[in-house]
């Protein structure tokens, strides 16, 4: 299980870093990067409350 990011939607809520640190970091200009791509079943939830709360719909679990 991966998450990945569109880097052309993301427009720097910050929701996702601030939800899940471990997984997301902010760039200079407060743009999402990923830590990880690939996830675990402990990293999976947390990816899954990030999803659910970008308001851009940014990120994406794909199986
Ligand atoms: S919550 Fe979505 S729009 Fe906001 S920084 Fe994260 S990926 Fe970008």
């Amino acid at each position: 299980v991966r998450i990945t990011l569109s880097t052309e939607r993301c427009t720097g809520h910050g929701r996702c870093y601030t939800l899940a640190p471990g997984l997301f970091q902010a760039d200079e200009q407060g743009h999402c990067q990923l830590i990880v791509a690939d996830l675990g079943p402990d990293t999976e939830a947390q990816a899954r409350i990030a999803v659910g709360n970008c308001p851009e719909q940014a990120l994406e679990i794909v199986d």
